[in-house]
């Protein structure tokens, strides 16, 4: 497990940005620490390897020549690095993310339009690779309409346009909420919401539900159930909304987000990945570090493996052991390079095999 420095593996949110990333070639270097931090190593055979001319590395041992970018999202891009970088920057630390339209303006570069929609619909889409841990413990699953905010469908009559959701929330003791997940349904049947529980839910988890009939099998899929009547409640003279208080929490969130950020403007064929997006925030709410999740998204973009954020340390600490640079089997040396602000070739990341 790895323990991220912030001011030495992810710039911190006090103007060290503009002094790390200033050309592609800072850049391009943090890419490839974050690809390769012991060093470039060969996909076809594992060797080590050098820099050629044009930016790409060669293997020493079978020449297969590659480069950082390559089948990643800034694989053969027009745009300088450094705009990405700067994108990416303002993507990750704007605390409710950005519309394509904030961006452009932001940005001030009126041309890129189309762009911008490709670049965030590019970042977005990073943030929904599988694999993630799932929810544990106990957790509320409901379902729920959201969008139908066209203009000039507002009321009930838009229901048309929405779309039924899937919501997860880990319920923390004694109080507040986890981790949530989100996903679309096709229907509210029990072979609908028995995929999005068993996809987004550890099974043995303890599943709270309202009385919907398709939760019924639940036990069968391998949880314990414990469904809530909102009948009874509303017979006991309480309120049958505060059943699953974390789900509706998350659900008034995501449709204020929704609006709010981009202005309701979400078709429901892109609701999926919005909900990605929404999640991935969420879930790293109590995380004071605006640059992890930008340190994260590239992280994800060089197909590295994604960092938990509970492990994540706080401060400018350092390692006791001088640095030892990175140097590969043919590496023509450091000195002929310019003098750059790289503190993430200083600092050393920290593994155990836990
Ligand atoms: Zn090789």
């Amino acid at each position: 497990m790895e323990i991220l420095l912030v001011g030495v593996d992810y710039p911190s949110p006090l103007g060290e940005f503009e002094e790390w990333f200033a050309t592609d070639a800072d850049c391009l270097d943090y890419l490839e620490w974050l690809r390769w931090p012991a060093g470039f190593t060969c996909r076809k055979c594992g060797g080590g390897g050098w820099r050629l001319g044009d930016g790409r590395w060669m293997c020493s041992r079978c020449s297969y020549r590659t480069s950082v970018t390559a089948g990643t999202i800034f694989h053969r891009t027009r745009m300088p690095l450094t705009v990405w970088f700067r994108a990416c920057w303002l993507f990750a630390t704007a605390k409710n993310g950005v519309s394509a339209l904030a961006l452009q303006r932001t940005m001030e570069i009126g041309s890129y339009q189309t762009a911008w929609m490709i670049l965030l619909h590019r970042f977005r889409s990073l943030l929904s690779q599988p694999g993630r841990r799932p929810l544990s413990g106990t957790v509320e699953v409901d379902e729920t309409f959201i969008g139908g905010y066209e203009a000039g469908l507002a009321g009930g009559r838009a229901r048309g346009k929405k779309v039924l959701v899937g919501i997860a929330v880990e319920v923390n003791e004694p109080r507040g909420f986890g981790r949530c997940r989100m996903g679309v349904l096709d229907d509210a049947s029990a072979a609908s919401v028995q995929q999005f529980v068993s996809t987004f839910v550890a099974p043995g988890s303890t599943v709270i539900t309202d009385g919907w009939p398709s939760y019924r099998g639940i036990k069968e899929w391998g949880y314990v159930h414990e469904p809530r009547s909102q009948r009874a409640a509303a017979s006991r003279g309480e309120d049958p909304g505060g059943l699953l208080p974390g789900v509706h929490r998350v659900a008034a969130l995501t449709k204020r987000w929704l609006l709010g950020t981009h202005q309701g403007a979400v078709s429901p064929e892109h609701l999926d990945s919005y909900l990605d997006e929404f999640v991935f925030r969420f879930n790293r709410r109590t995380s004071h570090h605006q640059g992890l999740l930008f340190h994260s998204l590239l992280t994800l973009t060089v197909g590295h493996r994604p960092v938990e954020y509970r492990e994540v340390a706080v401060g400018h600490q350092r390692r006791k052991e001088p640095p030892t640079p990175p140097i590969t089997p043919g590496y023509p040396g450091k000195s002929e390079r310019r003098r750059t602000v790289r503190p993430w070739r200083q600092g050393i990341k920290i593994h155990n095999s836990a």
